[in-house]
């Protein structure tokens, strides 16, 4: 039967294909149902596993030395305790004998459970006792994958045919799926600029979030549409509503193609401002992107997704070898490259995630300055980095004066150290900081006075201005760049940072979207940097504006506070 589901459409395009359902932690997690005969064998399959994980444990629980801290004894004691509860051995003999699915899925779908019922809990003690919970389980998720088990028939489709369903993704999930071709992929949860919607945009394939009951109502296999513009997904449709979409689709191909023409165009407004439209990306391999939609720079290297899908830290070569990439790739044009944004929704510790409230938490620059190790390792990367290319340093989060000062302090560090080492950098590499905070995008001096540039997070800025969580679907409808102080907020900060001369970008999402161009030209913007997907759609916006006829309706903007008039000025501004 057919059905529609609505929700936010953060990338857009049209994908048809499969629905393939996936679990939200770890993408290798496969679902799939197998069949009755083989349900018993499924069963024994997961209690080998356990038993294999049993055995493991009791190796290195009589393996330990003589003179180890009691602790440790005691953490595998723990661990066999968990392992041999109930609810992590025997529930998921139950799922895979009721739903008829593989041992890995209902091993999942427990684990979760679980830790959904330990974030309940008040007591932290108890409540730390998640990560355990989380070690106990990837153990026997371990041990099943070392045994064959039945492996669902292949499904015929490649995956360029298939269309992800998600209750939910983690940016770490997301950005796996670069070494993908996937059609598309929806989540329940999320909103708009949280970092997954970001990183879907990024792959520039179609993608919905905030569709809430997804995962629940349509069934693997099931035939589907995404239209990623409007935010809808339409389940099993009937022959006519297919024909119609796949006619919108190709008419979607062709438009795309014809604004490649843009690409060497120098981005200039009808009036003859010069606009600078850089590219937003995750890792190195998104620069060849970048280069193919014109991109005059790297606005925004989020290098914290280096950090993730890994049991280790990247160590200064390595790193060191993948901003060179960038800016080599880049030949010459300017690279900024973010100090790494951990913590909140993007988390390499999972300890970490018991932190009551994440987004106000201990993340981005609070967090490497009470890791300053990790982070001038970061530093000297960047700085032996600059040999190769215009960099620039952009370190998120900023709030006061004193972690200007020490950022700027541990800069210097590595400076010294690499001069003690008599390795060369650029010795005048500007040092920029993102207003995300709105505390100092009040106070702007606090950054003019010890920076060299600026780089406005609208993402964080409105999330901390609206007070909106930024990754919460339930309150993705509040979320609103045209909320009359967010038009005076970042109105101050152009005016702000234009009389203090200091260059100013916007790297946020509301940079790449088309619809807010026009307005930002107007408040004085004149570097965007977005993501590849939308830069020549933003380039064609510029081409077509007249600053003349723009500033006076964005004045007026600024003077009201009706969102029916604002949005209604907007669209006459876009006309
Ligand atoms: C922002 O907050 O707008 C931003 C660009 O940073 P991120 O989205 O990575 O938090
Ligand atoms: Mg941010």
């Amino acid at each position: 039967m057919s059905f529609t589901i609505h929700g936010i459409g953060v990338s857009g395009g049209i994908a048809i294909g499969r629905a393939h359902l996936v679990s939200h932690t770890k993408l290798e997690v496969a679902h799939y149902e197998v069949p009755p005969e083989q349900v018993a064998d499924e069963v024994v399959r997961f209690d080998l596993a356990v038993a294999t994980v049993r055995g493991e444990l009791n190796h290195l629980r009589s393996a330990v030395p003589a003179g180890a801290p009691a602790e440790f004894a005691a953490f595998i004691d723990l661990h066999l305790m968990i392992l041999d509860d109930s609810t992590l051995s025997g529930i998921p003999r139950d799922i895979i004998e009721t739903e008829h699915c593989n041992a890995e899925w209902a091993l999942k779908m427990q684990t979760d459970e679980l830790l959904q019922q330990f974030d309940a809990i008040e007591d932290n003690y108890l409540r730390e006792r998640r990560a355990d919970v989380i070690q106990v389980a990837q153990r026997v998720m371990k041990a099943l994958s070392g045994q064959p088990g039945y492996l669902p028939p292949p499904a015929g489709d490649s995956e360029e045919n298939l269309v992800l369903v998600a209750h939910d993704l983690s940016p770490a999930d997301v950005v796996l799926f670069k070494q993908h071709q996937f059609a598309s992929f929806v989540t329940d949860l999320g909103g708009s600029t949280s970092h997954t919607a970001i990183v879907a945009r990024s792959l520039n394939i179609p993608c919905i979030v905030a569709l809430h009951q997804a995962r629940q109502l349509v069934r693997e296999n099931e035939m589907v549409i995404v239209d990623g513009t409007q935010g809808v997904l339409i389940v099993d449709p009937d022959p006519q509503i297919l024909a119609e979409y796949q006619l919108r689709q190709r008419e979607f191909g062709l438009e795309r193609q014809k604004l490649k023409r843009l690409r060497d165009t120098p981005a200039r407004t009808l009036d003859g401002a010069q606009i600078e439209l850089h590219a937003n990306i995750e890792l190195p391999g998104d620069v060849a992107l970048a280069v193919e939609s014109g991109a005059t720079g790297i606005g925004l290297f989020r290098t914290e997704f280096l950090f993730l899908n890994r049991p280790d830290l990247p160590d200064e070569d390595e790193q060191f070898e993948a901003y060179r990439k960038v800016l080599e790739e880049m030949r010459g044009k300017p690279v900024t490259i973010r100090t790494y944004d951990l913590g909140a929704d993007k988390q390499i510790d999972d300890s970490a995630r018991a932190s009551p409230n994440p987004a106000l938490g201990l993340r981005a620059i609070r967090l490497c300055l009470t890791e300053p190790k990790r982070f001038i390792t970061q530093l000297r990367a960047m700085l032996r980095a600059s040999n190769y290319g215009k960099l620039q340093i952009l370190i998120p989060m900023l709030m006061n004066a004193a972690e200007v000062d020490q950022s700027l302090q541990l800069v210097e560090q590595a400076k010294r150290s690499l001069d003690d080492e008599g390795i060369t950098y650029d010795r005048e590499i500007p040092i920029g900081g993102m207003v995300e905070i709105p505390a100092a995008a009040l106070a702007l001096g606090l950054l003019t006075k010890r920076l060299d540039f600026l780089s406005v997070g609208t993402n964080d800025l409105i999330q901390y201005l609206l007070a909106i969580d930024r990754t919460d679907d339930t309150v993705a409808h509040l979320y609103d760049p045209l909320h009359p102080a967010v038009l005076t907020v970042l109105s101050h900060i152009f005016e702000t940072a234009g009389k203090a001369q200091m260059p100013v970008a916007v790297c946020g999402e509301m940079a790449g979207d088309v619809d807010l161009t026009r307005l930002l030209l107007a408040l004085g913007l004149r570097r965007f940097s977005m993501h590849s997907a939308h830069l020549l759609d933003v380039k064609q916006r510029v081409l077509k504006t007249d600053l003349a006829d723009a500033h006076p309706l964005a004045r007026k903007m600024l003077r009201t506070t009706d969102p029916v008039k604002l949005r209604s000025l907007l669209g006459k501004l876009n006309a």
